[in-house]
């Protein structure tokens, strides 16, 4: 067990507030101004982005999740925390910056259990930006929550894996180079040691897009896609495997621990960036002949906005800290997951709120900003398993011990 966290530990490392001036700067200069351009997502927008990229690479701005040895110009998760306060106030900043899901949880994995040769072919295009990649688990038949039930087999035939299966919500799948496939490769073994990872080049027979799943009415397009696929009697070799055979699950709890975390840091600046609309909006309209900051009730979201989103920052900055120092923290992960979605969604609401009618326009990022609120509720673990696997770790320190202690 770690020591307690001081508050110190949980300040910003040194040299980072200039950074994260940097970051500011360039989200003002470059990012908020062509907001609405990315969205079209037409070709002119794809050509903005493109150009957008390859600026923030030039200013040394790109992939902050990484360490300099994988290509990227991290310096560790409580850093990253921090300089999401500004990457994760627009939806597609992470994409500008190179650190953008799943290819940022990808890149992890490859990072850890890739083969000399997987990080050549896949790891380092991946790193500079120069192709994308999906993470294929989910499927629409079973449950998602409890991935043991996966249905996708990969059985050998030689040297090779043969595939078969239906994923859907593999995000980003259109347009990407590969996907890292979770199929069962040994049903007889222990629930947990059943599945395998295995990278699959998108233009491998038989992978097939089905379709972009549209979700809130978006189809979306390339990054932003979340689609089905279809895998039938697809062949790769076995040298694709990632990490051990039978380590699907590890790898998977590996990649989604710190992918949550990812989230959660994104998602303070969601709310940061909401609570300061829901602020300004306040003291700026009127109604029954004073602004609406005057009204008890809207000085109720403001002050539990303001507290909900500093628990939500110290403790993502806690389990920051913890991870770089070596904790899995799953339970602080957990905590944080299932809160701050919940906070997230209560604080663009209420901005929402506030600005009335004009709130689920496009006019404002508001609208655009819940919709994809919505889905944190969902995606990486629901609420309620996260809140379960809290209560599970917690109730098993009072079981066997002397209980859970705060640190
Ligand atoms: C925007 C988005 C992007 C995604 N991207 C990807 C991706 O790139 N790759 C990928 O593989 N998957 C992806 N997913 C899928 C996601 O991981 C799953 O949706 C998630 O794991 C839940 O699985 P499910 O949808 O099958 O829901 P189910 O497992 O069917 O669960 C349905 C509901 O049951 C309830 N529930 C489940 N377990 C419990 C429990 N123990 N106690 C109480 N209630 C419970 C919860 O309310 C849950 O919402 C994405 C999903 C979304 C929304």
């Amino acid at each position: 067990m770690l020591n307690r966290v001081t508050v110190t530990d949980l300040a910003p490392p040194p040299g980072l507030e200039e950074l994260r001036g940097r970051y500011r700067a360039f989200m003002e200069a470059h990012v908020y101004p062509n907001e609405a351009a990315i969205a079209r997502e037409d070709d002119a927008a794809l050509e903005l982005v493109d150009g957008l990229r390859a600026r923030a690479q030039a200013e040394e701005l790109w992939a902050p999740h990484l360490p300099p040895e994988a290509g990227g110009t991290g310096t560790g998760f409580l850093a990253y925390a921090y300089l999401n306060e500004e990457i994760g106030r627009s939806a597609w900043a992470q994409y500008v910056f190179g650190c953008q899901a799943p290819d940022a949880g990808n890149a992890e994995i490859l990072w850890q259990f890739g083969t000399d040769e997987q990080k050549e072919r896949w790891l380092a295009p991946l790193v500079a930006g120069e192709i994308r990649s999906f993470f294929s688990m989910t499927e629409p038949e079973v449950s998602g929550s409890d991935p043991t039930g996966l249905r996708t087999r990969a059985v050998r035939d030689g040297g090779d894996w043969v595939i078969d299966g239906h994923k859907w919500f593999s995000s980003g799948a259109e347009g990407a180079a590969f996907a890292i496939v979770m199929a069962v490769t040994d049903p007889e073994a222990p629930r947990h040691a059943r599945a395998t990872q295995i990278v699959v080049p998108a233009d491998t027979p038989g992978l097939e897009i089905v379709r972009p799943v549209s979700v809130f009415g978006h189809a979306g397009h390339g990054w932003s896609t979340h689609c089905e696929v279809r895998y039938t009697g697809v062949r790769v070799p076995v040298e694709n495997t990632l990490g051990a055979e039978g380590a699907g699950f590890l790898i998977a709890q590996k990649r989604l621990g710190p992918g949550r975390i990812h989230h959660v840091m994104r998602w303070l600046g969601q709310m940061q960036r909401a609570f300061e609309l829901l602020c300004r909006r306040a003291l700026d309209r009127e109604a029954f002949g004073s602004p609406l900051a005057d009204k008890q009730t809207v000085q109720n979201w403001i002050a539990d906005s303001a507290a909900e989103i500093q628990a939500c920052r110290l403790m993502t900055l806690d389990a920051a800290h913890k991870i770089d120092a070596g904790d899995e923290a799953r339970v602080e992960i957990s905590l944080i997951k299932f809160f701050a979605a919940r906070v997230l969604n209560d604080v663009i609401d209420r901005a929402i709120q506030v600005h009335g009618a004009l709130g689920l326009t496009d006019d404002t990022p508001l609208a655009t900003m819940f919709l994809h609120a919505r889905g944190g509720r969902i995606y990486d673990g629901p609420d309620e398993v996260h809140r379960m696997v809290v209560a599970r770790r917690i109730l098993k320190t009072f079981a066997e011990g002397d209980g859970w202690r705060f640190s």
